[in-house]
């Protein structure tokens, strides 16, 4: 089991494991099926960088270690990170890293990203300190505190009965094409959370604003940490209540309702939880 701590317990007495990040990469070990962690009594990768404790996994201690930013023109940021070993961005290590380590690895990516971007005050300037306790920053001179910063989404399914259908449960779904998609697939629509509304608001909000349609029956489904390159994912299920699809055209290109039997090219499988909503649909409707 991994448990999140910023301090090294005595019980973390394992060979520790270590995720060197430059840039967003991470640098793992070529295994002869696949890919793991570094594992070792230090990382074998020369560097000055102090490492950052991201906790203890079955009494391993997890270190991630930041290596600078990643200059495309030089190959590992110029950082000779050992044999037999690569980088490679988060998305794709999903399903060649092992589950847990690749959660872990999205842990340690944010972790880095923080103490890069929080070494000063924001309020005053002053060079911030460690935190004695809480996974955060204090500024000595003013006192305030600065945490890693996590952006909460809402994704939502909405579904509505299939007119003249002969089965009374079955449904159909709300399903975009996002401008921001890295190729043509349709998906959950999803927006971020403003400071001051509910998630339940932030729900009704983003449908109205992407595909001009009013929702009800909101309920939450589950949640899950996205570190690209900090957000918190958090899923519902919807239910139609009123008006037609009329898209904002700056953020989808297209949106339609899809029967389970005549679906477009959807995320599949269990890296996004917007592939989560679409399996749990299909198995209740039963495709
Ligand atoms: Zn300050």
């Amino acid at each position: 089991m991994f448990v999140p701590d910023a301090r090294l317990p005595d019980s973390a007495t394992k060979t520790p494991l270590w995720i060197p990040v430059f840039g967003n990469r991470v640098v793992v070990t070529t295994t002869a099926d696949g890919v793991d962690v570094v594992r070792g009594d230090d990382s074998g990768i020369a560097t000055d960088a102090e490492p950052v404790l991201i906790g203890v996994l079955d009494d391993q201690p997890v270190w991630a270690i930041d290596l600078g930013q990643h200059d495309p023109a030089k190959p590992e940021g110029g950082v000779d990170i050992g044999d037999s070993r690569e980088s490679a961005d988060l998305r794709a290590l999903y399903g060649r890293l092992d589950e847990t380590l690749w959660t872990i690895a999205g842990r340690a990516v944010q972790l880095v990203e923080f103490a890069r971007t929080s070494a000063f005050c924001g309020r005053c300037g002053a060079a911030n300190e460690d935190h004695h306790r809480d996974r955060a920053k204090q500024c000595p001179a003013c006192k305030l505190m600065t945490f890693p910063r996590l952006a909460p989404a809402v994704i939502m399914l909405v579904e509505r009965p299939v007119e003249g259908s002969s089965n009374p449960n079955e449904t159909e779904v709300l399903l975009a094409w996002g401008r921001q998609f890295p190729g043509r697939f349709y998906s959950a629509l999803a927006g971020f959370v403003e400071p001051g509304e509910s998630l339940e608001e932030t729900v009704h909000r983003e449908v109205r604003e992407e595909v001009g349609i009013e929702v009800t029956d909101v309920s939450y489904f589950g949640s899950q940490p996205w570190p690209f390159p900090h957000s918190l994912m958090l899923g519902f299920r919807a239910t139609y209540a009123s008006g037609d699809i009329k898209i904002q055209e700056e953020e989808i290109v297209e949106a339609a309702w899809y029967r389970a039997d005549d679906l477009p090219p959807i995320p599949r499988g269990r890296m996004s939880i917007a592939g989560w909503l679409i399996e749990d649909w299909l198995e209740r409707v039963g495709s």
